[in-house]
């Protein structure tokens, strides 16, 4: 009999058309907002795949009796309680370098964005204005970059940013000052309260933990020059949003841009009425690239963990260790 594969977001694609053909696979791209039916199914399947909507509780896992593996089609874990999976044997695969590129780029096309005003400009003149006088915008060559947490998207974000003459500075407290992402992209790393005082452009790329929950609030906000942009394409809950409400309505700071939110989808927000504000709908990985390598990746560890062979990309371990 085929192994069970129970998926539960939209994802697609040559790899996970692979697993179809090899296992017996049940895919529903809106599963993922019917957590007690998912919590019913459960122990059906040796393997479920999810995106970052899934919320894989230590609940679902328990019941899960057969899992071998969970599969987090993307980089940050913090919808799977990996605690709870390693102490059940669980694998949890997930595929953290596939879509850092297009994340980088994002970032590189925000503040852009920003600092040459074309979502306002474009407005404009489609409502028929030639007011070119609105819409002065600031270089970013020799402009400063402070990078809050210089991890896989962090580096590739710096390397950007040197090509268009910015200097970059660090605040990542893991980090020793010879890392490779330190020393190739000539950075300096810093304290938390120098980056936030002294940079023009500030983008964030850390994963949501307790300690980083929040993390931008008011205070660190007042620390922003008037002139500065805050950038948040990491997780939306390291930003307060309420906070930022307030910074980007009193022109503390010169604008934002977000693409991760406090609650996705986001209730009706008071952010959507502001114009130093650009919004995206955590699109920052979606394209057609890092989409196609995510699911292929992903789609070859959890075929590798089902027929018994080590994950190349976990975010615990390689191989199941559940007890028989
Ligand atoms: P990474 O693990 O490679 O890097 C994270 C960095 O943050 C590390 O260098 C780490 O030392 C640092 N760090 C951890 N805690 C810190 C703290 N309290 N203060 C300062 N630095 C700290 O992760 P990555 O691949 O660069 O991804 C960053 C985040 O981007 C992910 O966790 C994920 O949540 C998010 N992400 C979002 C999208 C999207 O579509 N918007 C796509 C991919 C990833």
């Amino acid at each position: 009999m085929k192994m069970k594969i129970l998926i539960t977001e939209n994802i697609s694609g040559s790899g996970i058309d692979g697993l179809k053909e090899k296992y017996d696979c049940r895919w529903d791209k809106d599963l993922w907002q019917k957590p007690d039916e998912i919590l019913a199914m459960a122990d059906q399947y040796e393997a479920i795949i999810v995106r970052n909507q899934t919320k894989v509780t230590a609940e679902l896992l328990k019941a899960a009796t057969r899992c071998q593996v969970i599969g987090r089609a993307g980089v940050g874990v913090d919808n799977v309680d990996v605690k709870a999976a390693s102490d059940l044997g669980i694998v949890v695969a997930f595929t953290p370098e596939e879509n850092a590129i297009s994340v980088a780029e994002e970032v590189l096309g925000m503040m852009l964005c920003m600092a040459k005003k074309f979502v306002g400009a474009d407005a404009s003149v489609k409502a028929g204005k030639w007011e070119r006088m609105d819409f002065l915008g600031v270089e970013l060559y020799g402009k400063t970059l402070g990078i809050i947490g210089l991890g896989k998207i962090g580096d590739r974000v710096a390397m950007r940013a040197r090509a268009f003459g910015m200097k970059i500075i660090v605040y990542d407290p893991y980090l020793s000052r010879h890392h490779i992402h330190v020393t190739e992209s000539q950075a300096e790393l810093t304290d938390l309260e120098t980056l936030l005082r002294t940079c023009d452009f500030i983008t964030i790329h850390l994963p949501l933990t307790a300690e980083t929950r929040h993390l931008i609030n008011r205070e660190k906000l007042s620390w922003m020059k008037s002139t500065a942009y805050l950038i948040n394409t990491s997780r939306g809950p390291i930003v307060n949003e309420a906070e930022l409400y307030e910074a980007l309505k009193g022109k503390v700071i010169a604008g934002a841009a977000l693409d991760v939110r406090e609650t996705e989808p986001p209730k009706a927000s008071p952010l959507n009425g502001l114009d130093n504000i650009l919004l995206t709908p955590h699109v920052a990985a979606f394209t057609v690239e890092a989409q196609a390598k995510v699911q292929e990746s992903l789609s070859e560890d959890v075929d590798r963990v089902l027929s018994g062979r080590p994950a190349l990309r976990f975010a615990n371990f390689a191989s199941p260790r559940r007890s028989a």
